[in-house]
Order: C-alpha cells, then structure tokens, then sequence
C-alpha cells in the first residue's frame, strides 16, 4: 500500500476538470491521513529521485518526485514530495519508504499524485495497484496504531521505529500477526 496507515483518494484517475478546464488525470491522488511517508507499493529499483525547475520541461510540474522501476517492467511515479528519502540506484520493496507527502510542484495542497506507466509509456489506472477502488474515499488500515496499542509502546519509541526504512512493512507484519 502507497501508506501504511490510512490515507483518502481526492482525485481518481481518468477525465476530470481542474480549475474549470477539461483535463485528462494521467495519476490518482492521495493524501496520507495517519502519516505522511509514502511507501513503494512494488519492489523495484529507484531509476530517478529529483526535482526539475525548469519550467520548459513539464515535469517540474511534478515537483520532487521518486520514480521506481518495477521489476515488472512499469514505471511508478510519485510526485509532490516535501523530501525524497532514496537515491537512484537503491533497491526498494514493496512498504519501504520513499520520501514525505508535500506540496511541490503543480500542486494546491499537500497529497500525493500517483502514477504507473506500462512498458509502452502508456499511463494505466494507478488504483488496480493499490488494491482499491479508482474512487473517492477512505482506505487502508492504521497498522502502526495497532501496533502501538498491542505491544503498548510509548511515543518515543514509536518515532524510532518510524526512521527504520522497512517501518510499514513491519508494522503491517506485526499488525496481522
Ligand atoms: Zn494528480
């Protein structure tokens, strides 16, 4: 999952109108709702973690953004970050974080735009990968606050969990457990 607590979609994929013009959404839009580290939702290979400012090339509108590689031959795209936390070239798993949720970009809010391309550079519906509905709405499950309330950690050692970079995944392995 693209979080590893709960988080809510405010704009799907596909046709939408943004500032009352048309506009095709190539991403989906997500915003973390019990924290804002942004996971990888495959395991891949970080091919770029940057932020263009040159307003000549579209992609600033992305802000910082990590693109991961996926060993499934997509390309994922995560955008509008306030800090990127992996650098080309690095491993990631599906749970490792990638960076913080932010406003960078072409962007009026803090969220997360979402993006999987195909082998072709076709974007596909980002939804199918985070096992969710292409809809508006609540998702996900607060596995660090189970997690929390079942071990009876305190705080502080919540926050030193929360610099570990597997932090999601365990939580959500302790979570079920
Ligand atoms: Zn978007």
């Amino acid at each position: 999952m693209i979080y590893s607590g709960k988080f809510k979609v405010t704009s799907p994929f596909g046709p939408r109108t943004l500032n009352g013009q048309p506009d095709d959404h190539r991403g989906i839009d997500v915003v973390g709702i019990t924290d804002k580290y942004v996971c990888a939702v495959t395991h891949g290979r970080v091919a770029a973690s940057t932020i263009i400012t040159d307003k000549t090339d579209r992609t600033w509108e992305w802000g910082n953004y990590v693109r991961v590689d996926g060993d499934d031959g997509r390309r994922y795209y995560y955008c509008h970050l306030s800090k990127r936390l992996v650098t080309v070239g690095r491993r990631v798993k599906a749970g490792d974080y990638l960076g913080i949720e932010g406003n960078t970009g072409y962007s009026f809010g803090t969220h997360c735009h979402f993006e999987v391309r195909d082998r072709a550079g076709n974007s596909v519906n980002p939804s199918t990968f985070l096992g969710i509905p292409n809809a508006c709405g609540t998702y996900g499950e607060d596995w660090r606050g189970e997690v929390q309330k079942k071990f009876g950690l305190s705080d502080g050692t919540m926050k030193y969990l929360d610099r570990y970079e597997h932090a999601a995944a365990l939580f959500r392995k302790l979570g079920q457990a």
